[in-house]
């Protein structure tokens, strides 16, 4: 029988909505969705596993680079058209944000190191297990790929290090993380090792958010790009040193009048200056964005997350299917058309995957 592989974000959707699960694991739809953006977290990772393969930094932002290019040259060749000038900028500032954080990692992080590598980066195979681990389930196999697992100076203990990149940091819910809690699970049960400890490494996602800016602007004739002031004070510091060159004359404005006024600007931010401003925060506050957490799971709480990852494979092949009550739909691909009416015109909106988990290398013996 031909082994069918679960990660955890199907787990995760099969626990949540078994409709959305049917679409999107069963029949394998995805959205037709022209999105065009680089997965930053993806590129941070793939500068981190460069540094720690060879302890070069340099080495780091060459992995970032070309990750990023492969990237691109995927997007591109996948819309099958050129991208318009504002999908590219998002592009380069993709590129741009990952090394920014990647640099905070290097900054914040690597000082703290007080570790040995024990194993590397790779991918696990495990079968979900009834509890009391009995008899393995022949079908169903759990997969993943867990970031580095290293040994503590002095104490030896063996430690998974999770990196992450978050919009927020909710430190409560690390505490019952089910993908980490089913991380060790596998990993327990793969080493033979006593792994209850993660080096929580989280790299927050900015959100800052396109703003309006206000100023004073000056015009200096019709090929000349306009000057801009942020405050009233350096506008009449220019007025008064005022150059030749410029086509406001004074003369037109009588002794007293707030010319400050005349000149105020409400405008939105252009992309160049929005990218600008997020890397300069990322740069100048470092430690903001890199955060490092230490947490001791229970025995109990892994074994846990074990038996569910058994009553989940049991229940896949049930033909019942349910909706969520609701938490889920926000953000669900299907919520306009496929969950109201499963209809051949509604199916046409969307492609058939070709591979389920094209984020995991091929596994022994693994069904398509
Ligand atoms: S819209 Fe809600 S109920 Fe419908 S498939 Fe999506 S998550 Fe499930």
């Amino acid at each position: 029988m031909a082994t069918r592989i679960v990660t955890h974000s199907e787990a995760s959707c099969f626990t949540g909505c078994r409709l959305e699960w049917y679409f999107k694991y069963d029949q394998r739809l995805t959205t037709k969705t022209r999105s065009v953006a680089l997965n930053v977290g993806v590129l941070v990772h793939e500068g981190v596993y460069g540094f720690y393969s060879t302890g070069s930094k340099e080495h780091a932002y060459e992995s970032l680079a070309g990750l990023a290019g492969e990237m691109r040259t995927k997007l591109v060749k996948n819309h099958g058209e050129a991208l318009t000038d504002e999908e590219m900028k998002k592009l380069v500032f993709g590129e741009k944000l990952a090394q920014a954080l990647l640099w905070a990692y290097l900054e914040v992080f690597v000082p703290m190191d007080n570790f040995e590598l024990a194993l590397p980066e790779e991918p696990f195979l495990i079968s979900m297990l009834p509890p009391g681990g009995k008899r393995a389930s022949s079908k169903y196999k759990y997969a993943g790929r867990t970031d580095m697992i290293v040994r503590m100076r002095g104490t030896g203990r063996p430690v998974l290090l999770e990196n992450k990149t978050k919009g927020i940091i909710d430190e409560e819910a690390l505490y019952r993380d089910d993908q980490v809690l089913r991380y060790l699970h596998a990993k327990q049960r793969e080493t033979g090792w006593e792994i209850n400890d993660v080096i929580w490494r989280i790299l927050l996602r900015p959100q800052l958010r396109i703003s309006k800016v206000k100023g004073y602007m000056v015009d200096l004739g019709p090929d000349k790009t306009p000057l801009c002031f942020t405050r009233k004070t350096d506008l009449k510091n220019y007025l008064k040193d005022e150059s030749p060159s410029m086509s406001f004359k004074k003369e037109d404005y009588p002794e007293g009048e707030d010319y400050s006024t005349k000149y105020l600007f409400d405008r939105e931010e252009t992309l160049d200056e929005y990218h600008g401003r997020v890397l300069d925060d990322v740069r100048s506050r470092p430690e903001h964005y890199a955060r490092q957490f230490y947490i001791t799971y229970p025995q109990s709480e892994i074994d846990r997350a074990g038996e569910r990852l058994h009553h989940i494979a049991s229940d896949m092949h049930k033909p019942s299917i349910y909706r969520c009550p609701g938490v889920r739909c926000m953000m669900c691909n299907f919520k306009s058309d496929l969950c109201i009416e499963d209809s051949p015109q509604n199916r046409a909106k969307y492609y058939v995957r070709p591979k389920l988990h094209p984020e995991l290398p091929a596994m022994p013996g693994e069904g398509t």
